[in-house]
């Protein structure tokens, strides 16, 4: 009998390790959103198909360009250059990628968010204030520096962040983010510049705004405005 119940402990014991481990087997979302579907048409797992072993080269870990600055006139006088899963195929699964953003002087990577990736970035040109918040359980606080040349700052997985050239001169620095693909939610694109539209009267009472700024605010971001990653 006592042996018997020895069992009943080790199989307990045995199940609830099994059960930890799945939950930590659980992979975090590479992309928006996977809606599960029951027959072969699936696609997308982990993010991409696996291509086969004796066939990977190593231009599938490569890419090149990053020497070339990105083109800053725009609205907000800044542009992002993405190396991620899509630009070099060996990235799949691997969890990291890089950014090059380039400012002109008073430019700007406007607020905004990577909702599957920390973010560390390092100036090697100009001078950019920084900065993030954090979530409403810290009281939103802001986190925020002044980076010169050398310099290094983080930015937490999913804070809401920016960069702004407060320079005189163009601005370059460059980021390594964990995730093959991060995902960019810009807020002021995200918010005013929905497709379709969010009701005017929602956002004026969210922003406690008149209600003709918020039209104003759909109007300019809703129309072909560059969009920023
Ligand atoms: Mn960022």
């Amino acid at each position: 009998m006592e042996g018997f119940l020895r069992f009943l402990v080790a199989k307990a014991i045995l199940l609830a390790l099994a059960s930890s481990f799945v939950s930590c087997y659980d992979p975090s979302p590479l992309q928006d959103f996977c809606v599960a579907v029951d027959d072969a048409s699936g696609v997308f797992v982990n993010g991409k198909f696996c291509k086969d072993p004796k066939y990977v080269k190593a231009e599938d870990f490569f890419t090149s360009g990053l020497n070339i600055a990105g083109n800053t006139i725009n609205r907000v006088g800044s542009n992002v250059t993405n190396v991620n899963v899509d630009k070099i195929p060996g990235l799949n699964t691997l969890g990291v990628s890089l950014v090059r953003i380039d400012f002109a002087p008073g430019g700007q990577n406007p607020p905004h968010t990577h909702p599957r990736a920390t973010e560390i970035l390092v100036v090697v040109e100009g001078t950019l204030l920084v900065g993030f918040v954090t979530s409403n359980q810290d009281n939103n606080r802001l986190f925020s520096k002044v980076l010169y040349p050398g310099d290094v700052f983080v930015f937490p997985i999913g804070m809401i962040h920016f960069q702004v050239n407060v320079g005189r001169t163009n601005a370059v620095a460059f980021a390594g983010l964990g995730s093959q693909n991060p995902g960019t939610i810009t807020i002021a694109d995200a918010v005013f510049g929905s497709k379709p539209s969010i009701m005017p009267e929602i956002l004026a009472k969210a922003f406690q705004l008149d209600v003709n700024v918020v039209k104003y605010l759909e109007a300019r971001f809703s129309s072909n405005y560059d969009r920023h990653y």
